[in-house]
Parts: C-alpha cells; structure tokens; sequence
C-alpha cells in the first residue's frame, strides 16, 4: 500500500467537499471494487472518505408506487427486506444473486452503479426498471446514469443518495452467472409498468443496455415467445475468457425468454 489520506465523513456535505478540495479524492462504500483496485495500483487516491458513518444514506422506503433504497444500504439487507419482497420481488432476487455473503454484506447500491462495472447486475435493474438516481446535486434519470465501461453521468464529487425504483406490475431478473465470482456473463432484466415495457442487459455488452426489438414485442405481446425469435447482435458485445460475443448474444434471448416466463409466473 502507499500513503493516502483517510477521512470518515458525517455527512454528505462534508463527504462531497473534502472529495473536491483533494488532489485526488475518492468515496469509500464497502471497499468491495475499491480496495482491491488500490492494491493493484489500478487507482492512487491521495485522500480516501469514507461514507460509513453517514446513516442517513442506508435504509429502504417502501411506498405504494415505489421503492427507494439509500447508496450505502448492503446488497444483504435489499435481498432480506420483506418490503423489497413484497413490492419488487425481482430486485430482492437480483440483490441476492450478487457474489458471496462477504460481498453481499459489504457491498452496496451506491458502490456497485457508481462503479458501473459491465457485469454488475444493479445496473439492469436501474435501467429495466426507469429508476431515479438521487446525488446530492441532481435527479438523473437510470437511463442517462451509466455512460461508458466503468464510466457513469457522475462528477468527481458528486454522491449518489439514494435510488428510487417505480414499482412495476411485472418483473424478473434472470442471470448466467460466472461460476466464480457470480458477476453477470450475461443479465437480463425485465418489467412492465409505469415507466412501459423495459428490457435491460447487463453483462452482454460494454455497459447495461436496453434490447428494443424485445421491448417491442413485448409491448405487443407480454409473453417467452415473443422474444424467443429475437437474436442479439454480437458486433458490440464483449468477448473474453469467460464467453464469447456470439454465445453471449444467444444468453440474451435466452435469459429475456425465462425472465418474461418468471415475470408472467
Ligand atoms: C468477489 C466479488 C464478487 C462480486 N460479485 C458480484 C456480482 O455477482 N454481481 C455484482 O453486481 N457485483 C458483484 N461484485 C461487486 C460488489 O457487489 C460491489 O457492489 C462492488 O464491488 C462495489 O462495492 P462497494 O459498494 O463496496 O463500493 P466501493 O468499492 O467502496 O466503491 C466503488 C466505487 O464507487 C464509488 N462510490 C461508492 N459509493 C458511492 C456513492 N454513494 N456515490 C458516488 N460514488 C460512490 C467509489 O468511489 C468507487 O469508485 C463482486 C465483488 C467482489 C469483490
């Protein structure tokens, strides 16, 4: 490790100025991404502020239209919520099938679309669901939030609050998760709802997409035949050890295909 200044912020003001008056700041969730990727050297903050003591970020809020969920609540109290799983239970499968219990309890919403790693499964949930992400300077809608592999709509000291989710008439989360580190080789979301018919892919591409052509058909008709014709083209997708652009493609309508099943029940 190399030396790096540590502050454990009280609040999101204090949190949000000491990131924009250091050299380099960055929050702290979990640790999960972070710590690892200061490890490797793949990031050298010069001052690291931590967002655990501010309790007004963690909790969930269910309402008859939605379900918001505070940045730094663990993906393990999201999965265990009976509110979650009554309103939405795909997102409390979805926040289940995320890594190992380590992970589960260190990590966080805020932490994981923040991150926006490509194979994260909240990314598909925000985007499947028209989710709002709440900072402490904006509202930014989920569909204008992840921008790029790794790279989302937010400034250096911009923390995200909070995520409101719109609760959907249907939905369900389908994954092929990576053997080992359970992230998404491919993730498909769906829903119907309030904010039309969503359908969300994690994994598949550089960052969480919407597949029109399904949504299209689903709009139509809300049923697993009506995607199961549906190929995903693969000239954008990634390919790497795990799968290749062609099998993830084929994953896509397959996993959409089970979610429509899953959501229709
Ligand atoms: C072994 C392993 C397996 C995993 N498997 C999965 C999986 O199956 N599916 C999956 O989706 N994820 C998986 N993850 C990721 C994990 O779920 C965490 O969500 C992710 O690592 C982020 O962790 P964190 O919340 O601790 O954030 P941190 O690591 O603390 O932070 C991550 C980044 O987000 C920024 N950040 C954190 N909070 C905020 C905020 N409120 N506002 C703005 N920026 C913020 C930080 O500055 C940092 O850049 C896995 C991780 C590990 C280590």
């Amino acid at each position: 490790m190399y030396d790096f200044n540590y502050k454990r912020a009280s609040s999101v003001d204090e949190a949000s100025s000491s990131v924009s008056n250091a050299d380099e700041g960055k929050f702290v969730a979990g640790g999960m991404t972070l710590l690892p990727t200061l490890k490797q050297r793949l990031a050298m903050p010069s001052d690291l502020v931590d967002l655990a003591d501010i309790g007004e970020l963690v909790g969930i809020t269910v309402d008859s239209g939605s379900v918001t969920i505070g940045a730094m609540t663990p993906h393990a109290l999201v999965h265990a919520s009976d509110d979650v799983k009554n309103a939405i239970p795909a997102l409390s499968k979805l926040a289940g099938l995320i890594g190992d219990p380590m992970v589960r309890n260190r990590g966080t919403i805020g932490g994981s679309i923040s991150n926006n790693d490509p194979a994260a499964d909240y990314p598909s949930a925000v985007v499947g669901l028209g989710a709002t992400v709440h900072t402490n300077k904006r509202e930014i809608a989920g569909d204008d939030f992840f921008t790029g592999m790794f790279e989302t709509a937010l400034e250096e000291d911009e923390l995200v609050t909070k995520v409101i989710f719109p609760t959907p008439e249907k939905a369900a989360y389908m994954k092929f998760p990576n053997p080992a580190s359970r992230y998404a080789v491919v993730g498909t979301f769906v829903s119907q709802g309030p904010q039309g018919t969503r359908v969300a892919v994690t994994g598949a591409g550089p960052y969480v997409f919407r597949q029109s052509d399904m949504e299209a058909a689903l709009e139509a008709n809300f049923a697993p035949e009506s995607v199961e014709s549906i190929k995903q083209d693969d000239a954008d997708l990634n390919s790497d050890i795990h799968a290749s652009a062609e099998y993830r493609a084929h994953l896509v309508t397959i996993m959409a295909k089970r979610a429509v099943a899953e959501a229709n029940g």
